[in-house]
């Protein structure tokens, strides 16, 4: 029984949301995860894995040649990265705004970096700048079959419709 709500794949917009290793370490998975599903959004894949610097030089392709790609990359490889999809409506901006600004001092209180970090260099967590990336980066960690479709009951009172 998968309950209602169920939305298209189509249809569903969805974010990537990466705990980047010092997230892992400093015990925040559950206090993240948590933030997210009490928004109302609806986790659909999830895996702890520790990338290669080459894959993590592929998530951070835009970012090659810039000063602190060699320090990003050998630190999201450096150890346990959580990685999840996260569906809902504005889920790819509002994850962003949930998230606060790249470097922690500049992140307003009560979002996630601004209440967990100081150091652009040790921000906690990744998500989708924008549904164009959320498609790629998904692809690049994900298979589609690693993606869960089922509904969520509690939709009906997050969601007018
Ligand atoms: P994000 O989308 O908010 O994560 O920020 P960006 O896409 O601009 O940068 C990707 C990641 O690179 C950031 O989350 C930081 O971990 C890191 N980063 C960005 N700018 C700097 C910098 O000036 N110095 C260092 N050390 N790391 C940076
Ligand atoms: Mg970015």
């Amino acid at each position: 029984f998968v309950g209602s709500g169920t939305v298209s794949a189509e249809e569903a917009e969805r974010t990537f949301i990466a705990i980047k290793p010092d997230g892992v370490q400093r015990g925040l998975i559950a206090d993240i995860i948590a933030r997210f599903e009490r928004k109302g959004y609806k986790l659909v894949a999830v895996k702890i894995l520790v990338p290669t610097k080459e894959f993590a030089g592929k998530h951070y392709a835009e970012h090659e040649g810039r000063p602190f790609f060699e320090g990003l990359t050998d630190f999201l490889s450096s150890g346990p990265v959580l990685a999840m999809v996260w569906e809902g409506q504005g889920v790819v901006t509002y994850g962003r705004k949930m998230i606060g600004a790249t470097k922690p001092l500049e992140s307003a209180p009560g979002t996630i970096r601004g209440d967990f970090g100081i150091q652009v260099g040790r921000n906690i967590i990744h998500g989708s700048d924008s549904p164009d990336s959320a498609k790629k980066e998904i692809g690049l960690w994900f298979t589609p079959e690693d993606l869960v479709s089922y509904g969520l009951d509690i939709h009906k009172w997050v969601y007018e419709k």
